[in-house]
């Protein structure tokens, strides 16, 4: 048999049960749920990996819940920047977004990047006019607007702190989005996108549309998508780290993800994890944090979770 697997997070930090009320567990669970069923499906129809990945985050991305697209946090300026990159393990093909406004699916629009524009990356305005000229969805303020998010915004506005959007420094959680997938074809590819950080500064780019930092998918190894602070993954390379402990030290997935998210990151205090899937269909979600907001589903096995144990 084939294989073929879909893993999706939601993003890692301080998720506490204690802290959870039973209707939101149910919000949470339902929404991944619903993104995983999406993408699984494309996959077993013998669909892409690639439109797998982009049709569960896109689905991620619709959610409130989430910190991407229609729930992505508040900056400094009391704004939404999104930031998204999307990676195909066939060819190394890479698209990705950075600090865009008022894009309702910014993954779709990173997957217009890599294969309608000629470049990998595209920022801000820049991104924009390209996403007019695709016929991009847009929508208005309003779309992304989240009491709870404003509220977030408020506990830092005025001040210089920014804060992830799940984990209890500051109530602080990281929302962000990804999917990685292995399709009936043996190709790999990876899909993550982000509102970043409540209050983070005006034109800050975190990890996430950083191709090796925040996403990577290669086939000779593994996919790979990434939720944390950031700048540690930034420093860290966190996804191509992955792949290359793979690749030059032959490490199984699961030793490569553990190596990174345990021992690396945590060396420079880096706060996060990952979602990973090899060419073989094993998958690997791995924290340093509390809790992520998770799931997977290959044709033996199904899973979502949101606590550490
Ligand atoms: N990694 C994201 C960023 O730093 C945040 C997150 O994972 O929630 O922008």
């Amino acid at each position: 048999m084939k294989k073929i697997a879909l893993a999706i997070h939601g993003g890692a930090g301080t998720i506490l049960k204690s802290k959870m009320t039973p209707d939101k567990e149910v919000a949470y669970t339902n929404a991944l749920q619903t993104a995983l069923n999406k993408g699984y499906e494309i996959l077993e129809k013998g669909g892409t990996a690639l439109e797998a990945v982009e049709v569960a985050v896109s689905s991620l991305e619709d959610s409130p819940l989430f910190n991407a697209g229609r729930g992505s946090v508040f900056t400094a300026k009391g704004e939404q920047e999104m930031d998204a990159s999307i990676m195909e393990g066939k060819d190394l093909q890479a698209g990705a977004i950075a600090g865009v406004k008022g894009i309702k699916n910014p993954i779709q629009l990173a997957r217009l990047v890599m294969e309608k524009s000629g470049h990998v990356m595209l920022a801000a305005e820049g991104a924009v006019e390209f996403a007019k000229e695709q016929n991009i969805e847009f929508a208005e303020a309003d779309y992304f607007y989240d009491q709870y998010r404003y509220e977030q915004w408020q506990a830092l506005r005025g001040s210089d702190s920014f804060q992830l959007d799940h984990s209890t420094k500051k109530d602080e959680k990281f929302g962000t989005v990804g999917a990685v997938a292995l399709d009936l074809h043996g190709d790999l590819a990876a899909a993550t996108s982000t509102g970043g950080m409540t209050n983070k500064k005006y034109g800050r780019i975190g990890d996430s549309p950083i191709i090796g930092a925040g996403t990577y998918a290669n086939n000779n190894t593994c996919a790979v998508s990434c939720t944390g602070s950031g700048e540690f993954f930034i420093r860290s390379v966190v996804a191509y780290d992955v792949s290359c402990i793979m690749e030059y030290k032959g490490s199984p997935l699961t030793e490569a993800c553990q190596e990174v998210v345990h021992k690396r990151l945590m060396k420079i205090n880096g706060d996060g994890g990952l979602i990973a899937i090899d060419k073989n269909g094993n998958v690997c979600l791995e924290f340093n944090t509390e809790g992520m907001y998770r799931a997977f589903k290959t044709p033996l096995e199904e899973q979502v979770k949101i606590y550490k144990n």
